[in-house]
């Protein structure tokens, strides 16, 4: 299955939904909040302190998820725009991963054959990269292989992310990129959103092959930069 991202009309524009972002985090430090009150009553039971200590801690990791899906939105602009070598941050992606893709008996293979010079900010490529491998980890759970693979045709940069994971439909496939669309029960749905924009915005394209049960590929192009 095959599906070409048109990412502008999908992007919203960062200060339309920060304020989504602000409102989707302080629900649950709301929620916390009343719990740890409820926790500082006299002559509680261990099993209900225990299931309000269970509540407040998975309210935590979804703030904590959404503020790290929405890192690089973020940080302020003006954006720091560099002469990157797509190489070595594909490396430095693959080493942050390394150790969320062990805990979920995740391989990672990478194929880089050749330094590629792309334009474009840093940490933000970095953290488009992180989103979309942090995916394909999550789309294994029961292990596989994450697999890197960058080569130049021509005057183009083709990095290809592959996972051996659940894969997607079609009508998945066209919901990605929109803001809050997530299957999973801690999902944030920021990932791809933020993922898309950032490579869009550095002129990049985003095709997406994935067949369920099999597994997904992103076929991600950026031109190269003249020597
Ligand atoms: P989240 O990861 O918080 O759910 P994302 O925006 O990162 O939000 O991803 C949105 C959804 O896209 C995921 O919930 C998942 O259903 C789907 N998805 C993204 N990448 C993959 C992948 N590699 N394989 C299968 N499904 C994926
Ligand atoms: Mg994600």
């Amino acid at each position: 299955m095959q599906e070409e991202i048109i990412a502008s009309e999908k992007i919203k524009i960062v200060s339309d939904i920060a304020a989504s972002v602000a409102h989707e985090i302080r629900n649950p430090l709301t929620s916390v909040r009343g719990f740890i009150q409820l926790l500082g009553k006299d002559g509680l039971p261990a099993q209900t302190r225990g299931y309000y200590q269970k509540i407040c801690l998975e309210e935590l990791d979804r703030a904590q998820n959404i503020i790290s899906d929405y890192l690089s939105l973020a940080k302020p602009d003006p954006e720091y725009i560099d002469r990157i070598n797509l190489k070595e941050e594909v490396e430095y992606v693959s080493h942050i991963l390394l150790t969320y893709a062990n805990y979920n008996n995740v391989a990672i293979n990478t194929i880089l054959f050749e330094a590629a010079y792309v334009q474009g900010d840093r940490q933000k490529l970095r953290q488009a990269l992180i989103n979309i491998g942090k995916n394909a980890i999550e789309a294994m759970p029961n292990g596989g292989i994450l697999k890197f693979s960058l080569e130049k045709v021509n005057d183009t940069a083709l990095l290809t992310i592959t996972d051996t994971g659940v894969g997607m439909t079609m009508e998945q496939i066209k919901r990605l990129g929109t803001p809050y669309y997530s299957t999973k029960e801690k999902g944030t749905g920021l990932g791809t959103m933020v993922s898309f924009g950032i490579i869009k915005k550095m002129q990049g394209n985003i095709e997406i092959i994935s067949e369920p049960g099999v597994g997904t590929e992103y076929l991600i192009t950026f031109t190269i930069l003249s020597a």
